[in-house]
């Protein structure tokens, strides 16, 4: 990243129901994520974490308010464009038959470049199980990565992202599978390596989110609850 681009986010009294349906999703969200700041997001299964984050890179649109990216609205960028600026991890981590360096550089119009896949593996905690597959970084992967584990495949996607070098980081749910010294070191590697961009994190774990400069509570699609980890 470099020049004025920033990656703030603000969401101004976003409401969200699918297409023909009743019933809204999300409703009357407003939050900003500074750059820089990480913003967590908890609450039960259904509350509606997935589908704000997904609102972002525009999986879906907002049905009411405002989401702005750099004080823009979302919906007045080329798609491309924002999605340049957002590296998404999903629930699922997703990879491909291929090699390691192909998983993590993928998608990317960036020639593919070793020390970059490097140093993503690194800071995502992948470096020793790479290292210790037969071909390390040109092992093959299988489609689905059913030669990896859970955890490995999200340190992989998350791997993807780091290569990406995005303003904007949105983890879904994305620490889950990781044991809980390999999650607590690879938040803080993330915070050391890429400290200059904004995070919004999706978590089930307390721990996870804990040092977040913000924690938002979804209840039923609203927020019940905003502050710090000590606050709440
Ligand atoms: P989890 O923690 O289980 O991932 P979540 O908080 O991320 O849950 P969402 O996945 O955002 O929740 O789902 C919010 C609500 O939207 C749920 O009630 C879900 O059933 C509903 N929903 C999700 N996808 C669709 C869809 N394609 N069509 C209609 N409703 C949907």
């Amino acid at each position: 990243t470099e020049g004025d681009s920033k990656g703030e986010i603000e969401f101004r009294h976003v409401s969200f129901k699918y297409p023909g349906a009743s019933d809204y999703i999300l409703r009357d969200i407003s939050f900003t994520a500074s750059k820089g700041e990480t913003v967590a997001i908890i609450g039960s299964t259904g509350s509606g974490k997935s589908t704000l984050l997904n609102l972002i890179p525009r999986f879906m649109d907002a049905t009411d308010g405002e989401i702005l990216v750099d004080g823009q609205n979302v919906k007045n960028y080329k798609l491309e464009a924002l999605r340049d600026k957002i590296g998404y991890v999903s629930q699922k981590a997703v990879m491909f038959s291929g090699s390691v360096t192909s998983n993590i550089a993928f998608g990317g119009e960036i020639k593919q470049s070793e020390d970059k896949v490097k140093r993503a593996v690194e800071i995502a905690q992948g470096k020793d199980f790479i290292e210790k597959m037969d071909q390390q970084y040109e092992g093959t992967i299988s489609q689905g990565g059913t030669n990896l584990s859970g955890g490995q495949k999200q340190r992989l996607s998350i791997a993807r992202a780091i290569y990406k070098d995005p303003e904007i980081y949105l983890f879904d749910d994305s620490f889950s599978a990781l044991d809980y010294k390999t999650d607590r070191v690879l938040r803080s590697k993330l915070k050391e390596e890429i400290n200059d961009a904004t995070n919004i994190i999706v978590a089930q774990r307390i721990g996870t989110i804990k040092d977040a400069d913000r924690i938002l509570v979804l209840d039923k699609g609203e927020v019940v609850g905003i502050g710090t980890h000590d606050e709440l």
